[in-house]
């Protein structure tokens, strides 16, 4: 059996395509982004059971390519490339838990958080990335002149280029905003090997720069603009679906920055109800933070017009964006999922994280964002307490010590609701002792 795809012009009068294999980011007729397409009828000669079968087979297998969450759904998502040139670290095939207690907390029994963080690099990223470096590798092995691999970002696009460029033996250049990103965001680069060029500027800043060096063909760009990351990016739509046998959750929440990522999502639950494995679609949210939050802005006036903004400081640093280059999709995306957009301010995702973690998880401060919008919906009632809800976590909170360091010291500039400060103690018994019941006091008489 053989698949196709290629890339297709987003804008429904233009249409024109190209071959994969092609450098090219934005249409050259028009100036629209691409998306990948699928010749779907081949894709429907295998029916719905014959998908989910082969999907579930492959799900977290040590055979190569197929154990990866990605390349388990290879024919879905780049089915031309040739298994020697895919560059993967098994990413995906991520936890999708219940969680009990911040559900009961908020009166739902029925909610669960897709930990996309759980995977190599510590991001969603990883699962874009691994498509955009295998397709590049696979160009070079066929000739093309790609000396390099490189992106802008705000931490996490960037964790996750290095490492599979390390991975394949590829030089990648990221571009950073000087000062914007965790310590742990920033070493990962390092660590593999990548050139690192920190600006002076914000990650719109760096965007600029990087599609200005990319338009010598020898430089390749790996930011979502390149659809082929946001093809590897909506299998995580398919996998949730998997992970419930197939059966689709009433909500999803993701948080939402550039917003490549819920396109994405978009475009994998979409090719599961084409091609017949499921009968309707979630409702999707879109979940960003107050001080950059220009689709939410967009929302409020119905998507009728659109003004990027300069994006303020945020703790939620991956999502500091006041000009997304996948505005459109995302429009397009909201609105076939009959779609929310809502916000956060930063003591709403600092406090939705800190809950969160108490009840078992370690959230990310995007997650967050997600976290404080599921809250705000469920108190609005535009989510039933009976729904099935899932809040997709963006990254994992390893990533991310020094914002919960500064909430649990209460250095915020607003309170810490749920601090939990260490007791500084002499290494004595008795003084031990004393503390431990009164604190234990203290716990109990909160409980009640
Ligand atoms: C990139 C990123 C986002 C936002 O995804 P977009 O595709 O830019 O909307 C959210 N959370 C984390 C942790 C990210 O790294
Ligand atoms: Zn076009």
């Amino acid at each position: 059996m053989s698949y196709r795809s290629w890339f297709q012009c987003i804008n429904r009068n233009c249409r024109a395509t190209y071959r994969l294999n092609e450098i090219i980011y934005r249409c050259r007729s028009c100036g629209s982004l691409l998306e990948v397409q699928h010749d779907m009828n081949a894709l429907a000669r295998r029916d719905a059971p014959g998908w989910m079968k082969l999907f579930e087979e492959r799900m977290r297998s040590n055979r190569w390519p197929y154990g990866s969450g990605i390349w388990g759904k290879k024919e879905w998502v780049l089915p031309e490339i040739h298994d020697d040139n895919i560059v993967s670290l098994f990413e995906g095939g991520t936890n999708l838990f219940w969680a009990e207690r911040f559900g009961k907390m908020l009166g739902l029994k029925d909610l669960w958080i897709k930990l996309c963080g759980n995977t190599h690099s510590g991001s969603f990223k990883d699962l874009g990335m691994t498509v955009l470096v295998s397709q590049v590798k696979q160009m070079i092995s066929e000739g093309a002149p790609i000396k390099a691999v490189a992106c802008a970002s705000t931490g996490d696009t960037s964790a996750a280029l290095a490492v599979y460029c390390a991975a394949a033996g590829i030089q990648s250049i990221v571009l950073l905003p000087k000062g914007k990103i965790s310590t742990a965001q920033l070493i990962q680069p390092i660590a593999n090997g990548s050139l690192v060029l920190s600006l002076d500027t914000d990650f719109d800043g760096c965007m600029k720069v990087v599609q200005e060096i990319t338009k010598d063909e020898t430089i390749y760009l790996a930011n979502s603009m390149n659809s082929l990351r946001v093809e590897g990016q909506k299998t995580v739509g398919i996998e949730i679906v998997q992970q419930f046998d197939w059966e689709v959750p009433d909500w999803i929440i993701i948080p939402g920055g550039n917003l490549g990522n819920v396109s994405a999502l978009g475009g994998g639950l979409l090719m599961l109800r084409d091609l017949g494995l499921i009968k309707r679609l979630p409702r999707i949210v879109v979940a960003q933070a107050e001080r950059a939050n220009p689709l939410y802005r967009a929302y409020l006036r119905n998507f009728e017009s659109f003004e990027a903004m300069q994006a303020q400081k945020t703790l939620a640093s991956a999502i500091q964006i006041g000009n997304p280059v996948s505005y459109e999709k995302a429009v397009r995306t909201l609105r076939e999922f009959n779609g929310i957009v809502e916000q956060a301010t930063e003591e709403e995702l600092s406090d939705a994280a800190a809950l969160g973690d108490r009840t078992g998880m370690f959230n990310c401060p995007h997650t967050g964002v997600a976290l404080a919008a599921l809250i705000k919906l469920v108190k609005r009632q535009v989510i039933d307490p009976a729904q099935r809800v899932v809040v997709i976590s963006t990254a994992h909170g390893l990533k991310f010590t020094e914002f919960k360091v500064r909430y649990h010291e209460q250095a915020m500039e607003f309170p810490s609701q749920y601090a939990n400060k260490p007791i500084d103690l002499p290494p004595r018994v008795e003084a031990v002792k004393e503390a431990l019941e009164q604190a234990l006091r203290r716990e109990a008489q909160a409980k009640v």
